[in-house]
């Protein structure tokens, strides 16, 4: 089922941050925010009304540990816009106080009673139906949806007036309500997949439990039909047969844009051939082999559904039914459509889980944390780190990726083999995980993602599994960027990086570089500097760049930069030794114009490379 963004959990001053914990372990991945100079805590912020703006936009769940004058104050230049309004609550500081502000259709109510129950205190809960009937009758659980919010209102309001009602249908969460319930009244609930007909003495709520399985259009359907079964006549037990029409006839438009939005228009039109809601589709249903096709992700996307992929067998019957055949674990009824031979429906008596039908296609993505801490990872890398199921990496950066869900497997390991990790994350990938591999900085600088696309290069040739992977680079701060931005702007001309690590490439070549670099006046950034295997590189490094540059050049040393105990030196060419540095820091060496002034603060300098040259 659909997980739920984590919350922000905000705070102000140290005062909250004890009462945030406790809120914090009752949702997984969940982080706490804090202001910058005033506490810290998992994220930083500056100011807390951006903040706030910016979290609610986003629809992130927000939990504010102060008044909630201030958080209503905060969002309320975004109250008018209608769309996303994610759950945001007011807590006290102490913990004494929880009320849901905004949000009642995106649970807040429920958040409010979890929020309460870890704290050992009672919600402010004011919403009147909630009160009355000891649930929020138009927040129907996962895997059903309202199906009209208007409607809904007014429904709830003639049951405060005083109506009761019948309900029609299953809807198993509404026992436990103290709902007021007659056969013979003239409002019902009704649960039923078919679509709304208009009719305002009914509130309608649809559970998903409606399959839409399509065969692509386009060229390739006929490839699909004949693997999954040419020849076979059988059809699936209990799936009628569909009419099995020449799918790749008149289709040559589809396989153009926009034929996401034909499959989307094909799955609609079929529901309403049948009469039902498109809030009633839990998934929609695609053959593995079509797994990378961009058009089955915005048919999915438009019709805002999960989607499956099966690969029917040949007992399965023809297709498209022979994939609800091959998909479906619960009982269903197929419904097809002569008219529309690319689709059928299957339909369940209760909603269907979209985590149980057929498999999800397989994400790999390869991010890069920044050089330590929270606030220098871009948020593309912290939405991976969400929705991941599996995380790979070395331990000590999977440790900085954190916190994460006790649902997520880690494979943290020490082993240096990357192409081994590699492997093992294609592998991982292809049975459907979601995958996230982990490197510090950036990924794409001298770290996993180019051993990713060797992997892949390599084996995905034979791999038709490793191609369909949905594979995403997402960049991050590099060592070098967030060491210049402490020191000042030193790559703020032509600059190089170069890794000093002879491990996998020739000390010649490394050499060869170094000299030539020198000679064309790049700023340099060392990574991989030196280390306990490779104790004499960096003194042969240093000599050869001192044989083109003066010994007053520039040099800054960034270690554990965004880490706990950083520091940041500028010392000379001259003065540098090999002593004062390790496998942490960042090495860069300014060009002849790389120069420096005191910042007057800390009686350290601002060291920059101006654009020009002279
Ligand atoms: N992908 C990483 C680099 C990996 S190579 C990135 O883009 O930053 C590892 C080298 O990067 C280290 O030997 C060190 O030279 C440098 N490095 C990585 N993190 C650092 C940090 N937080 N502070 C200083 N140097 C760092």
């Amino acid at each position: 089922m659909a997980r739920l963004t984590p919350p922000a959990i905000v705070i102000l001053g140290p005062g909250a941050l004890a009462t945030a914990r406790r809120i914090q372990t009752r949702y997984a991945g969940c982080q706490v925010h804090a202001l910058q100079g005033r506490v810290e805590a998992d994220v930083s912020y500056t100011e807390l009304g951006a903040h706030l703006c910016d979290l609610y936009a986003r629809g992130t769940p927000i939990v504010a540990l102060c008044a909630a004058g201030i958080v209503i104050r905060c969002v309320a230049p975004l109250l008018s816009n209608k769309g996303v309004e994610p759950p945001v609550l007011a807590v006290a500081e102490d913990g004494s106080a929880v009320v849901p502000l905004l949000g009642g259709l995106a649970g807040v109510n429920v958040m409010a009673r979890e929020i309460a129950a870890a704290l050992a205190v009672s919600p402010a809960i004011t919403t009147s139906g909630e009160l009355r009937f000891g649930t929020c009758v138009l927040n129907p659980p996962d895997g059903y949806a309202l199906a009209d919010i208007a409607q809904g209102k007014r429904f709830v309001s003639d049951l405060l007036a005083g109506e009761s009602t019948r309900i029609e249908g299953e809807a198993p969460w509404l026992d436990a309500a103290q709902l007021p319930r007659s056969d013979s009244a003239r409002l019902a609930i009704r649960v039923t997949p078919r679509a709304w007909d208009g009719r305002d003495d009914e509130l309608v709520i649809h559970p998903r439990s409606v399959v839409a399985a399509v065969t692509v259009p386009g060229a390739r359907v006929g490839a699909g039909a004949g693997a999954s079964g040419s020849g076979s006549a059988s059809a699936g037990a209990g799936s009628p047969s569909a009419t099995n029409a020449d799918h790749g006839a008149n289709s040559s438009s589809d396989s153009q844009t926009g034929s996401g939005a034909r499959v989307a228009a094909l799955v609609r039109e079929a529901l309403d051939a049948h009469g039902l809601a498109p809030l009633s589709l839990a998934a929609l249903l695609a053959p593995s082999e079509h797994m990378a096709d961009p058009a089955l992700a915005d048919a999915a996307a438009s019709l805002n559904v999960p989607l499956r992929f099966a690969q029917p067998r040949p007992e399965d019957g023809e297709p498209p039914s022979n994939l609800l055949h091959a998909a479906l674990r619960v009982p269903y009824q197929t419904l097809h459509d002569d008219a529309n031979a690319r689709v059928a429906l299957a339909l369940a008596a209760l909603a269907i889980d979209p985590d149980t039908i057929g498999r999800t296609r397989g994400r790999l993505t390869v991010i890069g944390l920044g050089p330590g801490s929270a606030d220098l990872m871009v948020p593309a890398a912290r939405t991976a780190l969400n929705e991941a199921t599996d995380i790979l990496g070395y331990e000590t950066y999977v440790k900085m990726a954190g916190p994460l869900r006790a649902d997520q497997h880690v494979h943290g390991t020490d082993n240096r083999e990357e192409m081994q990790r590699a492997h093992h994350a294609f592998e991982l990938a292809s049975t459907g995980r979601s995958v996230v591999m982990v490197s510090s900085g950036d990924p794409g600088v001298f770290a996993m993602a180019a051993a990713v696309l060797e992997a892949l290069e390599e084996g995905g040739s034979k791999n038709a599994d490793w191609r369909a992977v949905q594979l995403a680079i997402v960049p991050g701060v590099s060592a070098a960027m967030a060491t210049a931005a402490q020191a000042g702007a030193p790559l703020g001309h032509d600059f190089c990086m170069l890794s000093l690590s002879d491990n996998l490439k020739p000390w010649t070549i490394i050499e060869k570089r170094l000299r030539h670099a020198a000679e064309a006046d790049l700023v340099m950034a060392f990574y991989n500097p030196i280390s306990r295997a490779r104790p004499w590189q960096l003194d042969k490094a240093l000599d050869i760049v001192r044989e083109y540059r003066a010994a007053a050049t520039k040099v800054v040393l960034g270690r554990d930069i965004g880490r706990p105990g950083s520091t940041l030196r500028t010392i000379t060419l001259g003065e540098l030794r090999s002593s004062d540095v390790d496998m942490r820091t960042m090495v860069i060496v300014g060009s002849s114009t790389t120069r420096g002034f005191a910042n007057g603060i800390d009686g350290g300098e601002w060291v920059y490379t101006p654009r020009w040259y002279e």
